[in-house]
């Protein structure tokens, strides 16, 4: 059996009828190669599948925490056994090389490990203290399913990204439907088929619905209980439109251009190894990737000369050994065409790279660029890039750095290289961003138990973590009265004294603070 039919045989379980849909082709942006054919699922096929989802997740809900954690491994267990079948398919489909591809199915595991680990600890039922005036009480918090989520997801890390929003939903309780982007539909489909094989019990907890825009905007009118969209600012716009129709919750990821700051005494080589790789791999295509780097003039030179000779030998291509691939979605070359030749027009300099070539010639494949303090009004410095391409610009100081890194609309993320320790974190925790990395790139993206999310144009609400637990879940409040008193204040039977009793007590708790 082919890729293809095998595809094909995974999409029409998935989606009954598929056989007399519109289908769309996913291809090997390296070669052009087909890759898979499936489904355009229209807005019956999509809530069918949230209908089927509704069912599923009152069972996946009443499983409980022990038993949810135990199909969560199962999945895990079926991912990790089946990392090169998977990893080959990301790099296929996606571009990028077959090792990237096992390091991000790594991380979607792990994360998928944590998440059904601490699910329990963190949304369980738990006693909070009652307070004075409810003294009498028992109070109980806790964090139950929304039902069903929808996730939309982008192409650029097709594994490890939704799985941000899929494991956590999962593990919460939830059921989700999950719509891949049109570039990595095989992958989705995928990861859908890989549960259903995992979790038999319960096939329909994670489901995949494929199709091109008009399918995402399906599932966010499908009467989902959120959605957990990540894509571009102009389309989470027109999902938080859609959204509002029907009061549907959202979670936003929506990118960035995130800044590495250098300073004075940091580490020069491994910054600049860090900027390099948290720049070009992935070609660029990484929400969390470093587009701008603030050196500061005492390591400015040296920083450039590292960066320059690192990049300098960086190849790639689609074959072994490639740095990185092609860029997955052609038409984004044509953006990072724009923002080189915006840069060296504005009066940038480049000390490697430059103008992008024609996108034909070169089967997208973007050589990596090096941009020398490009004006801050470039659009190469001020909207996202998303390619091989790093601007780096020389400030007087670490704080002149920060600032200018702040200067952008976008927050998601960011990375200080700093020799002292109290001063990396400072300006880390000073950088307008929901996540930055001291003396490394991208590192809070691997550590489970802290949330990923941004501030600003990056979005909102957070992924990972026990933050990403609560994002999937609403908070239930409940109070047991465990003995009446002799006083009941909201009573219509409560005696004239009560109020004026009640203030003189607040008097003297409270009426001594200034
Ligand atoms: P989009 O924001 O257009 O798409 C993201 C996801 O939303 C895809 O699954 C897409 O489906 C889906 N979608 C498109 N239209 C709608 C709609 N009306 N309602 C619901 N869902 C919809 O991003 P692109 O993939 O086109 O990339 C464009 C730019 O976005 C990139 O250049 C990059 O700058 C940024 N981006 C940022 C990412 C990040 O990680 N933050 C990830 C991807 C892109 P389909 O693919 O089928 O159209």
């Amino acid at each position: 059996m082919t890729t293809v039919e095998r595809q094909d045989e995974a999409m029409s379980a998935n989606a009954p009828g598929a056989a007399e849909q519109d289908t769309f082709r996913s291809t090997d942006p390296a070669s052009g190669e087909l890759v898979g054919v499936f489904p355009v699922q229209d807005a019956a096929a999509v809530e069918a599948a949230v209908a089927r989802a509704r069912v599923a997740a009152e069972a996946w809900a009443a499983l409980g925490f022990g038993e949810r954690r135990l199909r969560l491994a199962a999945y895990r267990g079926y991912l990790a056994r089946r990392m090169n079948e998977l990893a080959d398919l990301v790099h296929r489909e996606n571009g990028k090389p077959h090792d990237d591809a096992v390091l991000e199915i790594t991380l979607a595991i792990d994360h998928l490990a944590w998440a059904g680990a601490h699910a329990a600890r963190t949304l369980r039922l738990r006693r909070v203290a009652p307070g004075l005036l409810a003294a009498n009480h028992a109070a109980y918090l806790e964090y139950q399913p929304l039902g069903v989520v929808g996730v939309i997801g982008p192409w650029n890390y097709p594994v490890f990204t939704p799985m941000g929003s899929i494991a956590y939903a999962l593990a919460a309780g939830n059921a989700v439907v999950f719509k891949p982007s049109e570039h990595t539909p095989a992958v989705g489909a995928w990861l859908a088929r890989a549960w259903q094989a995992a979790v038999p019990d319960c096939p329909d907890a994670l489901q995949a619905v494929t199709g091109l825009g008009e399918t995402g905007a399906a599932l966010c009118r499908a009467g989902v209980d959120k959605v957990a969209f990540t894509g571009s600012a102009p389309t989470g716009r027109r999902v938080m439109a859609a959204c509002a129709q029907t009061l549907t919750p959202v979670l936003m990821e929506l990118g960035g251009k995130d800044a590495m700051i250098v300073d004075d005494d940091a580490d020069v080589a491994a910054a600049a190894n860090a900027a390099v790789w948290g720049a070009m791999s992935n070609a660029g295509q990484t929400c969390i990737g470093i587009e701008r780097v603030y050196a500061t003039s005492a390591v400015y030179d040296a920083f450039v000369r590292e960066v320059t000779e690192q990049v300098a030998g960086l190849r790639p291509g689609s074959g072994p050994g490639a740095a990185y691939g092609p860029m997955t979605m052609a038409s984004q070359t044509d953006v990072v065409r724009r923002h080189t030749d915006d840069a060296l027009a504005d009066g940038g300099t480049a000390a490697l790279g430059g103008p992008v070539p024609g996108t034909q010639a070169h089967g997208n494949v973007i050589a990596p660029a090096v941009l020398l303090d490009v004006p801050e009004s470039s659009a190469a410095v001020r909207e996202e890039t998303f390619g091989p391409t790093i601007t780096i610009t020389r400030v007087a100081d670490a704080e002149e750095g920060l600032a200018r890194a702040n200067a952008t609309s976008y927050g998601l993320a960011g990375s200080v290289f700093a020799g002292s320790r109290s001063r990396g974190l400072s300006l880390a925790r000073r950088m307008r961003s929901g996540m930055t990395s001291v003396n490394s790139v991208l590192t809070f993206a691997s550590v489970p138990a802290l949330p990923f999310g941004g501030v600003g144009e990056s979005g909102f609400g957070r992924i990972h973590g026990a933050d990403g637990l609560k994002e999937f879940t609403r908070a239930k409040a409940v109070t047991r009265q465990r003995f009446p008193l002799p006083v009941d204040l909201m009573s219509f039977r409560r005696p004239a004294s009560a109020a004026p009793a009640l203030a003189r007590v607040i008097g003297v708790v409270h009426g001594r603070h200034r």
